[in-house]
């Protein structure tokens, strides 16, 4: 038996190597460091915003790296100031599946102030365009370490650190990974109101460069405000830091586990889509009270739903939520039909699209109406 066994085992990984998962990266990126000291927070502690970025990071990074298929990596180890160009390109280089950068907040002053102290809470930013003043103001004080470093003009190429309107042809670039950027940034915002218990300031955009040049999902995490006396205590302490990585650790493995998953069944939904044969082509499968639906893209961009924008799909519907437009393809109760539909706009380029469902109008997550 066990002859037969390791036989038909050898057989299957030859036939099948595509059936493994893929091994998930995740690049944590502890902000600043070096002569680049973030921001300074009251002035009552030693630490600064780029000793805590890098406590959490590592401790965070140490508690991903005990799960399985996880690959962590870091922009940085120790006190060094690795420009934020380097660490965009080794992020692409390494080909991480998610980057997270981590960053403490700072409150500006009004009126000759050095700070404000009454702002406080924890935020979690994906790349846009923000006409928001106050997201505006943390984008330019993140992006602010550029006239930090030599050469920043020819590096970066023209860009306005204080005017982060001048990422614009950037941001779309990023535009692809935005829902899912969305989607590990509202998991952190969760974990810090649930799990840390902090105030909950919300998924934000504006413009980053860090993230607007990483071609993954990315976001840029702000633990809290070293400007208020009550949060830099809590950030500078023990349980404070411990609490916060147990968040972030929650949020990314949650997102991990639905993703990793997701590689892994895609790749067999993949090879049954390419050969459909005349059974599969008639079969349908009705969920009463459900409608599918493909989602194609989402963007901050209202575009007209033609099928000209939608590389000659007919059948697009827009949604918004908050600033970002979704746009999907298709519109049925029956499973089988839209899985057709999933593969033809993948044939199409939609690479990412993928089902999602609604029951009686209200959007419920895909395995919950297929488990029903
Ligand atoms: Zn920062």
């Amino acid at each position: 038996m066990s002859a037969t066994f390791i036989v038909s085992a050898n057989e299957m990984t030859e036939e099948k190597p595509t059936n493994k998962r893929k091994e998930f990266v995740v690049m944590i990126d502890a902000g600043h460091g070096g002569n680049d000291t973030g921001t300074p927070g009251t002035g009552r502690y030693k630490a600064t915003e780029k000793d805590i970025a890098l406590d959490v990071s590592l401790a965070l990074g140490k508690m991903l790296d005990k799960l399985p298929n996880v690959k962590v990596i870091y922009t940085r180890k120790k006190d060094t100031y690795p420009t934020l160009s380097q660490r965009a390109v080794l992020t692409n280089k390494k080909k991480a599946d998610l980057f997270i950068s981590i960053h403490c907040n700072a409150q500006p002053g009004k009126k000759g102030k050095k700070f404000g102290t009454t702002a406080y809470g924890s935020e979690t930013f994906v790349l846009g365009l923000s006409k928001n003043k106050t997201n505006l103001e943390v984008a330019k004080r993140e992006n602010s370490v550029i006239f930090l470093e030599e050469n920043h003009e020819e590096v970066y190429e023209g860009f306005d650190p204080s005017s982060p309107e001048s990422l614009i042809s950037l941001i779309i670039l990023q535009e692809e990974y935005l829902d899912q950027s969305i989607e590990i940034a509202s998991y952190i915002q969760k974990e810090f109101k649930v799990t840390a218990k902090r105030k909950d300031r919300g998924v934000k955009q504006a413009g980053f460069w860090v993230l607007s040049k990483t071609y993954m999902p990315s976001v840029l995490v702000e633990l809290g405000f070293l400007t208020h006396k009550k949060e830099e205590d809590f950030l500078n302490s023990k349980r404070g830091k411990k609490i916060m990585t147990k968040s972030l650790y929650n949020a990314v493995k949650k997102y991990i586990d639905l993703h990793s998953e997701k590689v892994y069944k895609e790749s067999e939904e993949i090879i049954s889509e390419t050969v459909p044969d005349f059974e599969d082509m008639q079969s349908s499968q009705v969920f009463k009270d459900v409608t599918f639906k493909v989602q194609l893209s989402a963007s901050s961009k209202k575009i007209a739903i033609k099928a000209y924008n939608f590389k000659g799909l007919s059948q697009i519907s827009r949604e918004k939520s908050g600033s970002i437009f979704r746009y999907f393809y298709g519109k049925t109760s029956d499973y089988e039909e839209i899985k057709r539909m999933k593969a033809r706009a993948k044939n199409k380029g939609y690479k990412d699209c993928y089902i999602v469902a609604y029951k009686k109008g209200k959007k419920v997550p895909l395995a919950q109406v297929l488990n029903q």
